[in-house]
Protein backbone atom coordinates (compact mmCIF):
# COMPACT_ATOMS: atom_id res chain seq x y z
CA UNK A 1 0.00 0.00 0.00
CA UNK A 2 1.60 3.51 -0.93
CA UNK A 3 1.94 6.20 2.26
CA UNK A 4 -1.16 8.25 2.09
CA UNK A 5 0.26 11.93 2.20
CA UNK A 6 -2.04 15.48 2.58
CA UNK A 7 -3.93 16.46 -0.67
CA UNK A 8 -2.58 18.64 -3.53
CA UNK A 9 -2.67 22.24 -2.29
CA UNK A 10 -2.99 21.66 0.94
CA UNK A 11 -0.81 21.07 4.15
CA UNK A 12 0.26 20.61 8.17
CA UNK A 13 0.89 23.28 9.97
CA UNK A 14 3.67 22.02 12.02
CA UNK A 15 5.39 23.60 15.14
CA UNK A 16 7.03 26.04 15.78
CA UNK A 17 5.95 27.52 12.55
CA UNK A 18 2.29 27.61 14.27
CA UNK A 19 4.05 29.71 16.56
CA UNK A 20 3.63 32.10 14.15
CA UNK A 21 0.47 31.16 12.71
CA UNK A 22 -1.09 31.87 16.70
CA UNK A 23 0.64 35.03 17.42
CA UNK A 24 -0.53 36.89 14.19
CA UNK A 25 -3.98 35.61 14.82
CA UNK A 26 -3.35 36.55 18.36
CA UNK A 27 -2.26 40.03 17.20
CA UNK A 28 -5.52 40.35 14.62
CA UNK A 29 -7.83 39.72 17.43
CA UNK A 30 -5.98 42.44 19.82
CA UNK A 31 -6.19 45.15 17.06
CA UNK A 32 -9.75 44.50 15.86
CA UNK A 33 -10.92 43.91 19.75
CA UNK A 34 -9.56 47.86 20.30
CA UNK A 35 -11.70 49.07 16.83
CA UNK A 36 -14.79 47.14 19.08
CA UNK A 37 -15.37 44.34 15.86
CA UNK A 38 -16.32 41.03 17.56
CA UNK A 39 -15.74 37.80 16.16
CA UNK A 40 -17.88 35.89 13.88
CA UNK A 41 -17.83 32.02 12.96
CA UNK A 42 -19.70 30.66 10.07
CA UNK A 43 -20.14 27.61 8.99
CA UNK A 44 -17.07 25.42 6.84
CA UNK A 45 -19.86 24.43 3.98
CA UNK A 46 -22.45 26.55 2.23
CA UNK A 47 -25.46 25.89 0.11
CA UNK A 48 -23.60 26.49 -3.21
CA UNK A 49 -26.65 29.07 -3.89
CA UNK A 50 -24.82 31.20 -1.91
CA UNK A 51 -21.55 31.71 -3.25
CA UNK A 52 -23.35 31.95 -7.23
CA UNK A 53 -25.25 34.57 -5.99
CA UNK A 54 -22.87 36.23 -3.64
CA UNK A 55 -19.73 36.05 -5.40
CA UNK A 56 -21.05 36.07 -8.83
CA UNK A 57 -21.73 33.45 -11.49
CA UNK A 58 -18.77 35.16 -13.78
CA UNK A 59 -16.13 34.99 -11.22
CA UNK A 60 -13.18 32.70 -11.07
CA UNK A 61 -14.13 31.73 -8.12
CA UNK A 62 -17.49 30.70 -8.71
CA UNK A 63 -16.82 29.52 -12.48
CA UNK A 64 -13.74 27.36 -12.00
CA UNK A 65 -12.56 26.78 -8.36
CA UNK A 66 -15.07 25.77 -5.48
CA UNK A 67 -15.59 22.46 -3.95
CA UNK A 68 -18.97 21.36 -5.03
CA UNK A 69 -20.61 18.27 -4.22
CA UNK A 70 -24.50 17.27 -3.88
CA UNK A 71 -25.40 16.03 -0.27
CA UNK A 72 -27.74 12.87 -0.78
CA UNK A 73 -31.22 13.18 0.01
CA UNK A 74 -32.10 11.50 3.52
CA UNK A 75 -35.52 10.77 2.73
CA UNK A 76 -37.43 10.29 -0.49
CA UNK A 77 -39.51 13.64 0.06
CA UNK A 78 -36.05 15.50 0.86
CA UNK A 79 -34.16 17.03 -2.35
CA UNK A 80 -30.83 16.56 -2.82
CA UNK A 81 -28.72 19.86 -1.91
CA UNK A 82 -25.84 21.63 -3.78
CA UNK A 83 -23.04 22.34 -1.23
CA UNK A 84 -19.66 24.12 -1.57
CA UNK A 85 -16.37 24.43 0.69
CA UNK A 86 -16.72 28.09 1.50
CA UNK A 87 -13.91 29.82 -1.11
CA UNK A 88 -14.24 32.69 1.04
CA UNK A 89 -15.96 34.33 4.01
CA UNK A 90 -18.22 37.61 3.28
CA UNK A 91 -21.13 35.97 1.80
CA UNK A 92 -21.49 33.40 4.90
CA UNK A 93 -21.38 36.53 7.11
CA UNK A 94 -24.12 38.68 4.85
CA UNK A 95 -26.14 35.83 4.70
CA UNK A 96 -25.43 35.02 8.77
CA UNK A 97 -26.50 38.88 9.07
CA UNK A 98 -29.54 38.38 7.11
CA UNK A 99 -30.76 35.09 8.84
CA UNK A 100 -30.34 37.17 12.24
CA UNK A 101 -31.41 39.91 11.67
CA UNK A 102 -28.57 41.55 12.85
CA UNK A 103 -29.50 45.21 11.40
CA UNK A 104 -32.80 45.32 12.91
CA UNK A 105 -31.54 47.41 15.99
CA UNK A 106 -30.55 50.21 14.00
CA UNK A 107 -26.67 49.80 14.48
CA UNK A 108 -23.52 48.49 12.46
CA UNK A 109 -22.27 45.07 12.82
CA UNK A 110 -18.54 44.92 12.97
CA UNK A 111 -17.57 41.27 12.97
CA UNK A 112 -14.36 39.61 12.40
CA UNK A 113 -13.57 35.90 11.20
CA UNK A 114 -10.50 33.78 11.02
CA UNK A 115 -10.52 30.23 9.49
CA UNK A 116 -10.15 27.94 6.89
CA UNK A 117 -11.31 28.62 3.01
CA UNK A 118 -11.07 26.15 0.29
CA UNK A 119 -10.30 26.84 -3.56
CA UNK A 120 -9.14 24.59 -6.46
CA UNK A 121 -6.31 26.71 -7.82
CA UNK A 122 -3.25 25.98 -8.90
CA UNK A 123 -0.85 25.02 -6.21
CA UNK A 124 2.06 27.09 -6.14
CA UNK A 125 4.24 29.28 -3.34
CA UNK A 126 1.58 31.82 -1.34
CA UNK A 127 -1.62 29.83 -3.37
CA UNK A 128 -2.70 26.62 -1.80
CA UNK A 129 -6.17 25.08 -2.25
CA UNK A 130 -6.97 25.14 1.54
CA UNK A 131 -5.84 28.19 2.86
CA UNK A 132 -6.39 30.89 5.87
CA UNK A 133 -7.94 34.14 5.59
CA UNK A 134 -8.43 36.78 8.50
CA UNK A 135 -10.76 39.34 7.55
CA UNK A 136 -13.40 41.71 8.76
CA UNK A 137 -16.88 43.46 7.41
CA UNK A 138 -18.29 46.32 9.11
CA UNK A 139 -22.17 46.44 7.10
CA UNK A 140 -25.43 47.58 8.21
CA UNK A 141 -28.51 49.61 7.24
CA UNK A 142 -27.91 53.33 5.77
CA UNK A 143 -29.36 55.05 9.13
CA UNK A 144 -26.47 53.55 11.03
CA UNK A 145 -24.12 55.35 8.59
CA UNK A 146 -23.05 51.96 6.74
CA UNK A 147 -22.55 54.19 3.33
CA UNK A 148 -19.98 56.84 5.26
CA UNK A 149 -16.73 56.95 3.86
CA UNK A 150 -15.17 56.87 7.01
CA UNK A 151 -15.89 53.30 7.67
CA UNK A 152 -13.88 52.62 4.85
CA UNK A 153 -10.92 54.99 5.79
CA UNK A 154 -11.40 53.34 9.25
CA UNK A 155 -10.88 50.22 8.36
CA UNK A 156 -8.09 51.10 5.61
CA UNK A 157 -6.53 52.86 8.84
CA UNK A 158 -7.09 49.92 10.74
CA UNK A 159 -5.28 47.59 8.51
CA UNK A 160 -2.16 49.79 8.40
CA UNK A 161 -2.18 49.60 12.53
CA UNK A 162 -2.52 45.59 12.27
CA UNK A 163 0.32 45.68 10.03
CA UNK A 164 2.76 47.81 12.02
CA UNK A 165 1.49 45.77 14.81
CA UNK A 166 2.51 42.82 13.09
CA UNK A 167 5.63 44.36 12.00
CA UNK A 168 5.41 44.26 8.42
CA UNK A 169 7.11 46.49 6.54
CA UNK A 170 6.87 47.28 2.89
CA UNK A 171 3.62 46.95 1.65
CA UNK A 172 1.90 49.35 -0.68
CA UNK A 173 -1.99 50.30 -0.47
CA UNK A 174 -3.56 50.26 -3.77
CA UNK A 175 -6.49 52.08 -3.82
CA UNK A 176 -9.20 52.59 -6.48
CA UNK A 177 -13.35 53.51 -6.51
CA UNK A 178 -15.14 51.18 -9.13
CA UNK A 179 -18.23 53.49 -8.75
CA UNK A 180 -22.24 52.65 -7.88
CA UNK A 181 -24.44 50.35 -9.10
CA UNK A 182 -25.20 52.59 -11.87
CA UNK A 183 -21.46 53.72 -12.71
CA UNK A 184 -20.35 50.42 -13.87
CA UNK A 185 -22.63 49.50 -16.41
CA UNK A 186 -21.72 52.69 -18.16
CA UNK A 187 -18.32 51.45 -17.86
CA UNK A 188 -18.40 48.07 -18.82
CA UNK A 189 -20.13 48.79 -22.01
CA UNK A 190 -17.34 51.90 -22.52
CA UNK A 191 -14.89 48.61 -22.07
CA UNK A 192 -16.63 46.46 -23.88
CA UNK A 193 -16.54 48.69 -27.20
CA UNK A 194 -13.11 49.54 -26.55
CA UNK A 195 -12.52 46.12 -26.11
CA UNK A 196 -13.84 45.05 -29.96
CA UNK A 197 -10.75 46.34 -31.70
CA UNK A 198 -8.41 45.53 -28.65
CA UNK A 199 -9.34 42.41 -27.43
CA UNK A 200 -7.99 40.54 -30.47
CA UNK A 201 -4.89 41.31 -29.69
CA UNK A 202 -4.23 40.43 -26.57
CA UNK A 203 -4.27 37.16 -24.66
CA UNK A 204 -6.72 34.13 -24.98
CA UNK A 205 -7.63 34.70 -21.49
CA UNK A 206 -8.50 38.19 -22.20
CA UNK A 207 -10.21 37.30 -25.28
CA UNK A 208 -12.67 35.72 -23.28
CA UNK A 209 -12.96 38.06 -20.88
CA UNK A 210 -13.92 41.04 -23.33
CA UNK A 211 -17.02 39.02 -23.58
CA UNK A 212 -18.15 37.06 -20.25
CA UNK A 213 -16.58 40.08 -18.04
CA UNK A 214 -14.68 42.37 -19.94
CA UNK A 215 -13.83 44.43 -15.97
CA UNK A 216 -11.56 41.19 -15.74
CA UNK A 217 -9.19 42.23 -18.23
CA UNK A 218 -7.96 44.91 -16.14
CA UNK A 219 -6.85 42.22 -14.11
CA UNK A 220 -4.11 40.53 -16.46
CA UNK A 221 -0.90 39.83 -15.79
CA UNK A 222 0.16 38.80 -19.24
CA UNK A 223 3.52 41.35 -19.65
CA UNK A 224 2.86 41.54 -23.16
CA UNK A 225 -0.77 43.32 -22.76
CA UNK A 226 -0.51 45.51 -19.95
CA UNK A 227 0.49 48.79 -22.03
CA UNK A 228 -2.46 48.12 -24.50
CA UNK A 229 -4.66 47.45 -21.66
CA UNK A 230 -3.42 50.85 -20.08
CA UNK A 231 -4.51 52.48 -22.73
CA UNK A 232 -8.58 51.45 -22.52
CA UNK A 233 -11.06 53.95 -20.87
CA UNK A 234 -10.62 54.35 -17.22
CA UNK A 235 -13.60 53.76 -14.09
CA UNK A 236 -12.14 57.11 -13.04
CA UNK A 237 -14.33 58.84 -15.88
CA UNK A 238 -17.47 57.56 -15.33
CA UNK A 239 -17.79 58.02 -11.70
CA UNK A 240 -20.94 60.05 -10.89
CA UNK A 241 -21.03 63.27 -7.85
CA UNK A 242 -21.66 61.03 -5.78
CA UNK A 243 -18.78 58.40 -6.31
CA UNK A 244 -16.20 60.68 -6.29
CA UNK A 245 -17.23 63.33 -3.56
CA UNK A 246 -17.05 59.44 -1.71
CA UNK A 247 -14.00 58.67 -3.08
CA UNK A 248 -12.61 61.91 -2.33
CA UNK A 249 -13.74 62.13 1.59
CA UNK A 250 -11.65 58.23 1.56
CA UNK A 251 -8.51 59.94 0.44
CA UNK A 252 -8.74 62.79 2.62
CA UNK A 253 -9.40 61.19 5.58
CA UNK A 254 -6.27 58.57 4.92
CA UNK A 255 -4.03 61.59 4.76
CA UNK A 256 -5.47 62.83 7.43
CA UNK A 257 -3.65 60.14 9.70
CA UNK A 258 -1.21 59.82 7.53
CA UNK A 259 -1.93 56.38 6.12
CA UNK A 260 -0.26 56.11 2.66
CA UNK A 261 -1.59 54.91 -0.79
CA UNK A 262 -1.96 55.22 -4.26
CA UNK A 263 -4.60 55.06 -6.38
CA UNK A 264 -4.64 52.25 -9.16
CA UNK A 265 -7.19 52.90 -11.63
CA UNK A 266 -6.98 48.95 -12.89
CA UNK A 267 -7.87 47.48 -9.35
CA UNK A 268 -11.28 46.28 -9.86
CA UNK A 269 -11.12 43.05 -7.80
CA UNK A 270 -12.14 39.71 -8.38
CA UNK A 271 -15.50 39.45 -6.70
CA UNK A 272 -18.46 41.12 -8.40
CA UNK A 273 -20.47 42.41 -5.44
CA UNK A 274 -17.87 45.31 -5.37
CA UNK A 275 -19.31 48.75 -5.19
CA UNK A 276 -17.03 52.19 -5.03
CA UNK A 277 -13.86 51.62 -2.70
CA UNK A 278 -12.15 48.99 -3.57
CA UNK A 279 -8.28 48.13 -2.43
CA UNK A 280 -5.13 45.91 -2.00
CA UNK A 281 -2.20 45.64 0.22
CA UNK A 282 0.62 44.38 -1.73
CA UNK A 283 4.15 43.13 -0.54
CA UNK A 284 7.12 43.02 -3.23
CA UNK A 285 8.11 40.35 -1.27
CA UNK A 286 5.80 37.77 -2.03
CA UNK A 287 6.67 37.23 -5.57
CA UNK A 288 3.75 36.32 -8.23
CA UNK A 289 1.01 36.08 -5.39
CA UNK A 290 2.18 39.81 -3.69
CA UNK A 291 -1.53 40.58 -2.60
CA UNK A 292 -1.19 40.30 1.49
CA UNK A 293 -4.89 40.95 1.35
CA UNK A 294 -8.08 42.68 -0.49
CA UNK A 295 -11.13 44.08 0.30
CA UNK A 296 -14.11 46.82 -0.63
CA UNK A 297 -17.28 48.14 -0.35
CA UNK A 298 -20.21 45.76 -1.20
CA UNK A 299 -23.46 48.07 -1.07
CA UNK A 300 -25.87 45.64 -3.00
CA UNK A 301 -24.56 42.40 -1.71
CA UNK A 302 -27.31 41.71 0.85
CA UNK A 303 -29.89 42.61 -1.52
CA UNK A 304 -28.50 40.38 -3.93
CA UNK A 305 -28.95 37.44 -1.67
CA UNK A 306 -32.51 38.65 -0.42
CA UNK A 307 -31.84 40.40 1.99
CA UNK A 308 -32.59 43.97 3.63
CA UNK A 309 -30.64 47.13 2.24
CA UNK A 310 -27.27 46.79 4.35
CA UNK A 311 -24.39 48.62 2.94
CA UNK A 312 -20.99 47.03 3.92
CA UNK A 313 -17.48 46.92 3.69
CA UNK A 314 -15.07 44.83 4.33
CA UNK A 315 -11.17 42.87 3.78
CA UNK A 316 -9.94 39.66 4.03
CA UNK A 317 -5.78 38.98 4.29
CA UNK A 318 -4.03 35.97 3.43
CA UNK A 319 -2.63 34.32 6.81
CA UNK A 320 -0.60 31.95 4.93
CA UNK A 321 0.99 35.10 2.69
CA UNK A 322 1.82 36.77 5.92
CA UNK A 323 3.46 34.14 7.64
CA UNK A 324 5.84 34.03 3.96
CA UNK A 325 6.34 37.66 4.57
CA UNK A 326 7.32 37.49 8.42
CA UNK A 327 9.34 34.52 7.78
CA UNK A 328 11.24 36.01 5.02
CA UNK A 329 12.24 39.12 7.44
CA UNK A 330 12.83 37.32 10.50
CA UNK A 331 15.47 35.52 7.83
CA UNK A 332 16.53 38.97 7.10
CA UNK A 333 16.80 40.39 9.98
CA UNK A 334 18.90 36.73 11.08
CA UNK A 335 16.65 36.47 13.84
CA UNK A 336 17.49 32.71 15.43
CA UNK A 337 15.14 29.98 16.76
CA UNK A 338 16.07 30.62 20.56
CA UNK A 339 12.80 32.45 21.64
CA UNK A 340 10.94 28.67 21.30
CA UNK A 341 13.36 26.75 23.42
CA UNK A 342 11.86 26.14 26.64
CA UNK A 343 12.87 27.92 29.97
CA UNK A 344 14.46 24.95 31.88
CA UNK A 345 14.44 20.68 31.05
CA UNK A 346 14.14 19.09 34.46
CA UNK A 347 15.78 16.05 34.30
CA UNK A 348 14.69 13.45 37.32
CA UNK A 349 17.76 11.86 38.01
CA UNK A 350 15.79 8.16 38.77
CA UNK A 351 12.59 6.14 38.26
CA UNK A 352 11.87 7.21 41.96
CA UNK A 353 12.02 11.38 41.72
CA UNK A 354 9.14 10.49 38.77
CA UNK A 355 6.64 11.59 40.50
CA UNK A 356 7.71 14.64 42.29
CA UNK A 357 10.02 16.12 38.86
CA UNK A 358 5.96 16.44 38.06
CA UNK A 359 5.22 18.16 40.96
CA UNK A 360 8.25 20.18 40.21
CA UNK A 361 6.93 20.70 36.89
CA UNK A 362 4.30 21.77 37.84
CA UNK A 363 5.17 24.64 40.25
CA UNK A 364 7.10 25.92 37.09
CA UNK A 365 4.13 26.32 34.66
CA UNK A 366 1.99 27.22 37.05
CA UNK A 367 4.73 30.34 37.44
CA UNK A 368 4.20 30.82 33.69
CA UNK A 369 7.46 29.01 32.69
CA UNK A 370 7.64 26.96 29.47
CA UNK A 371 8.86 23.91 31.11
CA UNK A 372 10.06 19.87 29.45
CA UNK A 373 10.29 17.10 31.62
CA UNK A 374 12.81 14.86 31.06
CA UNK A 375 12.47 10.93 32.02
CA UNK A 376 13.83 9.23 35.22
CA UNK A 377 15.42 6.34 32.79
CA UNK A 378 17.79 8.24 30.92
CA UNK A 379 21.24 8.59 31.93
CA UNK A 380 22.65 11.53 32.79
CA UNK A 381 24.64 11.94 29.44
CA UNK A 382 21.50 11.59 27.73
CA UNK A 383 19.52 14.02 30.21
CA UNK A 384 22.06 16.75 29.28
CA UNK A 385 21.97 15.98 25.57
CA UNK A 386 18.11 16.41 25.28
CA UNK A 387 18.22 18.89 27.46
CA UNK A 388 20.78 20.84 25.44
CA UNK A 389 18.21 20.64 21.97
CA UNK A 390 14.78 21.57 24.08
CA UNK A 391 15.48 24.38 27.04
CA UNK A 392 18.14 26.93 27.68
CA UNK A 393 19.18 25.34 30.50
CA UNK A 394 18.78 21.80 32.92
CA UNK A 395 17.40 21.71 36.13
CA UNK A 396 18.92 17.94 38.09
CA UNK A 397 16.49 16.57 40.22
CA UNK A 398 17.69 13.69 41.89
CA UNK A 399 17.75 11.81 45.33
CA UNK A 400 19.53 14.43 46.75
CA UNK A 401 17.86 17.77 45.78
CA UNK A 402 14.61 15.75 46.83
CA UNK A 403 16.12 15.72 50.48
CA UNK A 404 17.97 18.60 50.59
CA UNK A 405 15.42 21.18 49.05
CA UNK A 406 17.88 22.38 47.03
CA UNK A 407 18.30 21.62 42.99
CA UNK A 408 20.76 22.17 40.73
CA UNK A 409 20.60 24.30 37.56
CA UNK A 410 22.84 24.40 34.74
CA UNK A 411 23.01 27.30 31.94
CA UNK A 412 23.51 25.95 28.39
CA UNK A 413 24.66 28.93 27.39
CA UNK A 414 27.26 30.10 30.33
CA UNK A 415 28.32 27.02 31.05
CA UNK A 416 27.51 27.93 34.78
CA UNK A 417 25.83 25.61 37.28
CA UNK A 418 24.23 26.58 40.73
CA UNK A 419 22.88 25.59 43.40
CA UNK A 420 19.28 26.81 44.15
CA UNK A 421 16.50 26.39 47.10
CA UNK A 422 13.59 24.87 44.89
CA UNK A 423 11.08 27.61 46.35
CA UNK A 424 13.42 30.25 44.58
CA UNK A 425 14.03 28.30 41.30
CA UNK A 426 10.84 29.91 39.90
CA UNK A 427 12.09 33.40 40.44
CA UNK A 428 15.82 32.44 38.89
CA UNK A 429 14.48 30.83 35.88
CA UNK A 430 12.76 33.97 34.99
CA UNK A 431 8.96 33.94 36.47
CA UNK A 432 7.51 37.48 36.74
P1 LIG B 1 -5.12 36.54 -5.87
O1 LIG B 1 -5.09 37.70 -6.79
O2 LIG B 1 -3.83 36.31 -5.16
O3 LIG B 1 -5.70 35.30 -6.50
P2 LIG B 1 -7.74 37.08 -4.85
O4 LIG B 1 -8.10 38.36 -5.48
O5 LIG B 1 -8.29 35.82 -5.41
O6 LIG B 1 -6.15 36.96 -4.72
P3 LIG B 1 -9.32 37.48 -2.48
O7 LIG B 1 -10.40 36.60 -2.91
O8 LIG B 1 -9.56 38.93 -2.42
O9 LIG B 1 -8.01 37.16 -3.30
O10 LIG B 1 -8.77 36.99 -1.07
C1 LIG B 1 -8.09 37.88 -0.16
C2 LIG B 1 -6.70 37.38 0.15
O11 LIG B 1 -6.68 36.00 0.43
C3 LIG B 1 -5.69 37.53 -0.98
O12 LIG B 1 -5.18 38.84 -1.01
C4 LIG B 1 -4.63 36.53 -0.57
O13 LIG B 1 -3.75 37.08 0.40
C5 LIG B 1 -5.45 35.43 0.05
N1 LIG B 1 -5.67 34.33 -0.89
C6 LIG B 1 -6.59 34.23 -1.88
N2 LIG B 1 -6.52 33.05 -2.51
C7 LIG B 1 -5.52 32.35 -1.90
C8 LIG B 1 -4.95 31.04 -2.06
N3 LIG B 1 -5.41 30.21 -2.97
N4 LIG B 1 -3.93 30.67 -1.25
C9 LIG B 1 -3.46 31.52 -0.30
N5 LIG B 1 -3.96 32.75 -0.08
C10 LIG B 1 -4.97 33.17 -0.86
MG1 LIG C 1 -7.57 34.44 -6.80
Amino acid sequence: MGQIKAVRGTRDLLPPETELWNHIEATARRVFARYAFGEIRTPIFEDTQLFARGVGEETDIVSKEMYTWEDRARAQSEKAQMLTLRPENTAGVVRAYIEHKLGDAGLLQKLYYIGPQFRRERPQKGRYRQFYQIGAEVIGPPSAGSESPLRDAEILEMLATLLEALSITGWTLELNSVGSATDRPRYIQALREALVDLAPTLCVDCQRRAVTNPLRVLDCKVPEDQAKIDELPKIADFLDEDSRAHFAQVCAALDACGVAYTVSPRLVRGLDYYTRTTFEFTHGGLGAQNALLGGGRYDGLSEAIGGPKAPGIGFAMGTDRLVLTLQAQQVALGESSAALLADAYIAPLGEAQQAESLVLARELRRAGLRVELGDGTFRLKKSFEMGNKLARRIVLFGEQEAVSGMVTVKDFQTGEQTKVPRGELAKMLGAQ
